[in-house]
C-alpha cells in the first residue's frame, strides 16, 4: 500500500490528461445511473481497502472545519470554541478554518482518529466518491486522486464502466 500511495501523485499526473477529458464528457451527459453506479464502485472499493493502512489524507491534507464541526469537537474536549480554534485551528486565504498544521494533530501513529466520532463531516464524507451528482465534483476529484489510492482506483474503474 505505502509504495501505491507513494507513487500516486506521480499516476495522477500521468492520468490527468485523461481524467479531464473523462470529466468533462461526464458533466457534459452524465449517465441516468451515475448514481447507483458510484455507490457501487466505492463500495467495492472501500471493501478491499483499509483507511487504516493508509490514512494519507489525514497526513497530507487537512479537512475544512466547518462552525458545527468546532461546536462538536470543542464540546467533545470541554473547551470553550474560541479556545479550540486558537489551539488547533487557523482561517486560510479562503477565509475557511483548517488545521495548524498537517499531518493532523489529532491522527494516531496506528493511523487511527482520535476523535473519529465527532470528527469534521468533510473527513467523514471523504473522498466522496459515493456522493449524488458525482460529475459536480469533478475539479475536487481531480486533485484527490493524488492524495486518496481508493478514490484514484474508483476513477480508473469509472472509465472502465462509462464508455
Ligand atoms: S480516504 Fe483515501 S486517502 Fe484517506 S485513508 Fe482512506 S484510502 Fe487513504
Ligand atoms: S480529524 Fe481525524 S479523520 Fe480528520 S484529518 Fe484528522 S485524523 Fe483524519
Amino acid at each position: 500500500m505505502q509504495d501505491f500511495i507513494n507513487n500516486l501523485p506521480k499516476l495522477a499526473k500521468d492520468k490527468h490528461k485523461e481524467n479531464k477529458t473523462f470529466f468533462a464528457k461526464l458533466k457534459k451527459k452524465p449517465p441516468k445511473q451515475l448514481d447507483y453506479l458510484m455507490q457501487e464502485l466505492h463500495e467495492t472499493e472501500f471493501e478491499r481497502t483499509d483507511c487504516l493502512d493508509c490514512a494519507n489524507c489525514c497526513k497530507t491534507t487537512g479537512p475544512l472545519f466547518t462552525t458545527k464541526d468546532i461546536e462538536r469537537i470543542a464540546k467533545f474536549f470541554k473547551m470553550k470554541q474560541q479556545q479550540f480554534i486558537d489551539t488547533y485551528l487557523h482561517l486560510d486565504d479562503e477565509n475557511d478554518y483548517v488545521l495548524q498544521s498537517v499531518p493532523c494533530t489529532f491522527l494516531g501513529a496506528d493511523n487511527y482518529c482520535s476523535i473519529y466520532d465527532v470528527r469534521p463531516k468533510a473527513c467523514s464524507e471523504f473522498p466522496h466518491t459515493d456522493r449524488k451528482k458525482f460529475q459536480q465534483i469533478s475539479n475536487l476529484t481531480l486533485k484527490n486522486v493524488a492524495i486518496c489510492p481508493a478514490a484514484f482506483n474508483i476513477v480508473e474503474a469509472m472509465k472502465q464502466r462509462i464508455k
